[in-house]
């Protein structure tokens, strides 16, 4: 058996397409959906990821006011800033990338940013309505996880999902939606306290995989015919790229293949949907203003 190949790539292309039809409606009633993304320092797979990012708001059609600040921007500079875009009118979405260097208290910036443009879907309010099933901002990697599930026809409800990994920004917020009514899958979180992980991964209809541990997620880990997701971005070692490394995800892709029957790819699986999940959510939040004015 060979897994079905999940190409997030062309599905986040075709998000992205019908995200820019809405912007040109919304650019015809006066309303350019705007995103600020603030990037603080110059970490090479921050750098990447908010390139990636502005190159896709330029691809919809959307205005970019994003700042690229120095590494020695203080907390308070920072804070100020999103005080500002706040209260921009003209601005509908603000994103600060993290990690943010180690002087800086993630907590507290996140926290200064309104939550009706936290279009990252981090800030509490958010994560509290995403919990009790209230409209809110969707976190964009665990949005993008579950628009992946449901485009590719796999069943949530009634299976068994098993989420490898807790973080605040992919881990935890997935089993929570994979956990809410509207999937209605039954869910276990591991980690690093988990006694034998392989036994309950074993058991996952639906195997997700957010550990940040190149290759972690062996054949023998997967149930056959398990739907198997990838969120890991792993840089290895590769004499033989340009770049001298290359990105693999947290599950032994080429073993896995023969096992699940589906599976993302990494590059071009999760990872593109994350930001056509963040150009939706910009545009919802700019659809609101619209609304209200
Ligand atoms: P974190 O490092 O914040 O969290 C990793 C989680 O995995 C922790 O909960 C940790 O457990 C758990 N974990 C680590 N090792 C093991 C192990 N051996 N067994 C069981 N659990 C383990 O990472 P993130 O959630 O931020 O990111 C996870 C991965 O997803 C990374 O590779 C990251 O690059 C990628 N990512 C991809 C995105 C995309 O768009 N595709 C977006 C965001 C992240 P504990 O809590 O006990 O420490």
């Amino acid at each position: 058996m060979s897994a079905v190949i999940i190409d997030g790539y062309t599905v986040a292309a075709t998000v992205r397409a019908q995200v820019a039809k809405s912007v040109s409606a919304l650019v015809g009633q006066g309303i350019t959906p705007c995103l600020s993304v603030v990037l603080v320092g110059e970490d090479p797979a921050s750098v990447s990821y908010v390139s990636g990012k502005e190159k896709a708001l330029r691809e919809v059609g959307m205005k970019d006011a994003s700042y690229r600040l120095p590494a020695t921007t203080t907390e308070e500079e920072l804070i100020t800033l999103i005080h500002r875009l706040n209260a921009d009118t003209t601005v509908h979405g603000i994103l600060v990338q993290l990690p943010l260097p180690r002087h800086i208290n993630e907590a507290r910036v996140i926290m200064a940013i309104n939550p009706e443009k936290d279009v990252d879907g981090f800030h509490p309010v958010n994560i509290g309505n995403m919990v009790i099933e209230r409209p809110c901002f969707l976190p964009c990697t665990p949005h993008g996880v579950m628009y992946l599930l449901k485009n590719a026809g796999i069943e949530t409800r009634g299976a068994h999902a098993v989420v490898v990994g807790r973080s605040n920004i992919v881990g935890k917020p997935l089993s929570i939606l994979l956990a809410r009514k509207d999937s209605n899958a039954t869910v276990s979180v591991c980690h690093t306290g988990t006694r034998d992980l392989a036994s309950i991964t074993r058991q996952a209809d639906i195997l997700i995989a957010a550990a940040g541990k190149p290759r972690m997620i062996s054949a023998d880990m997967i149930k056959p015919g398990a739907a198997v997701i990838d969120v890991g971005v792993n840089r290895v070692e590769d004499d033989s790229s340009p770049k001298g490394y290359r990105l693999v995800g947290d599950v032994d892709f080429d073993a896995a293949l023969e096992v699940a029957s589906f599976i993302t790819p990494v590059p071009r699986g999760v990872g593109p949907m994350t930001i056509a999940m963040l150009m939706e959510n910009t545009l919802l939040s700019a659809e609101r203003v619209a609304r209200s004015s």
